[in-house]
Order: C-alpha cells, then structure tokens, then sequence
C-alpha cells in the first residue's frame, strides 16, 4: 500500500529521543562501552512499598476493569492533601484534580481541548517537545519564546508582538525547566499570571520536577500565586519524583473547567489509569517525605561531583537548582549536532544536542545525571580527553 502520513505528522520535527537512541544503539552494536547521559530517566529503582501497592492492587479482581472516568475519587484526595502538604494550594479533588498517562499524555492533549485551528500556543525554546507536538496536532500554531542567558533562560513576556497576543490562547510554562534546569520564581509566577489575565490566555505550567531539586531550596507551584487557579492548570508527574518513569502515572490539577475540558479529551481517547498504578500512586503521594528525601541526596551528590568536574574543564553552564539537566555551551562552536557526534565518536557519551528541543537550543548541548557516581567520574575522565 502506498500512502503518505497525514500533513500534520509531516510538521513534526523528528523525535529526538529516538534519533539518539539509533544512534546509540549502534554504537553499542560497534561494541563500544557507552555512557548515557542522554534521556531523562531515572536509573534507580522505583521505592518497594510503591511495587508492594501495586502487587496488591493487581491481585483485586475488582481492579480488573476499565478504571474510567478521572481517576479514582482516593487518587484524587492523595493529589490534594499532596499539594496542601507541599504547596499550602488548597484543591477540590472533585473536579479540580485529573488522573493522566504520565503528565506526556496530558500536556499532549490539553491543546485539542482548548485549541482551535489559527490559535497560537506560545511556549518556551528550548523547550519539552511535546508543547509543540501537541499543538500542532490541534491544529494549532506554536510560538517559540526564546530562553536565552541574557534573560537568566526566562521568557521573555514583554518581547511578544500585540498581534501575536491577539491570536493566543495558551501559554505553557515549565519549572524546574527541562532543558536549562533554571526555576522560575513566585515573583515571575506573579507576572505570568498577569500577563494572562490582560492578554486573556490560559496557563499551563509543567512542573514535573519541583521534587527534584538541591540545596534544600524547594520549588513553589505556580498555583501559589493568587489569582492563578482561576485562569491556569498545572502538570505533575511521579515520574520523576519516585522513579516511576515505566509506570505511567501523572496528574493535572487548578481550574475546573480547563480541567474537565482535558478530561473530556481524555474521555474520547482513553479510559484512565489502571486502578492498581492509581493505588501504587497514592503510596507515593502519602509517603513521608524521607522518601524523596533520599533520591534528592543522591542526585545532590551526583550534580555536585558533576558540576566540579564540568568547571575544570572550563565549559559553560548553569549549575542546575533542580532536576537532572547540564545546559551547557557547546565549547568549540561546532553546531551541537557535529558536538555531540564528536562527543560520542570520541569518548563514547551520548548528551542530547540542544537544537532538539527548538532552534534556540542550537548552540548547547544537555547532560542527565541518570547514571551513578562512578559512571559521571568516568565520563568527566573521558570528556577531559576530548580533543
Ligand atoms: C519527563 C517530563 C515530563 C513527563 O513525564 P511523564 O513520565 O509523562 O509524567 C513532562 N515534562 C517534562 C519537562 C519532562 O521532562
């Protein structure tokens, strides 16, 4: 059969993930001993007492069944008692609260809930691809705001032109940002929301790794900020918090009606997250706080043996103020996509080009600290020999 994929398909950029998941796989074909410091996917192992929630889940028969609707009402009390613990936000778990796919699957289909063909999305380059990806498939038109060093990797509201404002209806946020790993700060919260209520935008901020962070500074929620739950919603993941990346499980939680629209979305697509995963995630969300505790401490010794070791060799970068991410200057001006081949070829290290997460990301490359103490050392030891 002869066909040719959908007009939309043909938009996308390719998938950097998989683009650099070819290229690892044959190097390692080549039997070269490949260090990974590419995708952001925890290498340690999801919490036992999580694994024993969701034995036990899988044993009910009564979890067989479609799980439906948007979430199990317990999933949805464990979100909201999470946050009020967290973030003092006080959410109705009622209708202010929706079970995803991991926070992907929700991120990517807001827009076809909220979105007409001709709206623009603005969102942040580098950014998470998925903002992109999901807009197009509504439809809709991206706008990139540029996240550069001269403005601490911050969009810059105050640059988009009035006749692009007058076109957008959504704006996505991300912080702790991945690729830059900058935080944004309850005063730049304040002025996004703001800038939404005059240019009468929705928000969405992605906040997949406000768990993750160092130095005992804890990310806000964008919620926080008031005013915030009555134009925007905000996207969480245990992925990323407790190791759960397989599992699948995320959330969405602020104003109820661009809550029940991405429900809606949901409702004729999928039918939820099965029960048993739900139960796994209350475990998470009710855990003491040792728990994360204790995945922090070992990524604040990872970033801190990193960092020293990046700045020996005299290459650029923020040090990270949560998540997994290196956003570094690539130190030679090659393009980052002949950068990170060289970077590969010779030391056997993958690092993600940054143009893969949007055109301003050309220039930097980015590096996980997914992998132990041992493996960073020899990878630091490998980089220092590049020529
Ligand atoms: C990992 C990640 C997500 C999604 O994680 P899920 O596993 O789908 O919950 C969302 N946003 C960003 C920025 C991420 O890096």
């Amino acid at each position: 059969m002869d066909f040719q994929q959908s007009d939309r398909m043909k938009k996308l950029p390719p998938y950097l993930f998989i683009e650099m998941d070819r290229k690892k796989k044959a190097a390692i074909e080549k039997g070269v001993d490949i260090i990974s410091l590419a995708i952001g996917d925890p290498d340690l192992a999801t919490p036992d007492f999580i694994v024993e929630a969701l034995y036990k889940g899988a044993k009910d028969k009564a979890n067989h069944q479609y799980p439906l609707g948007p979430g199990l009402p317990k999933f949805r009390e464990a979100v909201a008692k999470w946050y009020q613990h967290r973030f003092g936000v006080t959410l109705d778990p009622k209708d202010e609260v929706v079970a995803l796919i991991g926070s992907k699957e929700g991120i990517g289909h807001l827009p076809i809930g909220v979105l007409n063909p001709g709206d623009v999305c603005l969102m942040p380059s580098p950014g998470y691809p998925v903002y992109h990806a999901g807009t197009l498939f509504a439809g809709a038109e991206s706008y990139f705001m540029p996240l550069t060093e001269k403005n601490g990797f911050l969009p810059d509201l105050d640059a988009i032109s009035a006749d692009v404002l007058k076109r957008a209806k959504l704006i996505w946020t991300n912080s702790p940002n991945n690729p830059t790993s900058v935080l944004m700060d309850k005063a730049f919260y304040t002025k996004v929301v703001a800038f939404a209520q005059k240019n009468n935008l929705i928000v969405a901020n992605d906040a997949a790794y406000t768990e993750l962070y160092y130095d005992g500074k804890k990310p806000v929620s964008f919620l926080e900020v008031p005013g915030a739950k009555e134009i925007g919603v905000e996207f969480h993941s245990l992925s990323k918090t407790f190791n759960m990346t397989g599992w699948r499980v995320g959330f969405a939680v602020g104003n109820k009606s661009i809550i029940k629209a991405l429900a809606d979305v949901k409702g004729n697509l999928d039918s939820g997250v099965f029960n048993p995963i739900q139960y796994a995630g209350i475990a998470a969300l009710e855990a003491p706080d040792s728990v994360s505790e204790n995945i922090r401490k070992i990524y604040q010794e990872r970033r801190d043996l990193f960092a020293a070791g990046l700045k020996k060799l005299g290459w650029q970068f923020q040090i990270p103020q949560a998540a997994f991410y290196f956003w570094i200057k690539v130190p030679n001006g090659m393009s980052s996509a002949d950068w990170c081949g060289k970077v590969l070829e010779e030391a056997g290290i993958v690092v993600t080009p940054g143009n893969g997460f949007g055109a301003e990301g050309e220039g930097y490359f980015r590096m996980t600290i997914t992998v132990d103490k041992a493996r960073l050392e020899e990878a630091l030891q490998r980089l220092a020999k590049l020529k």
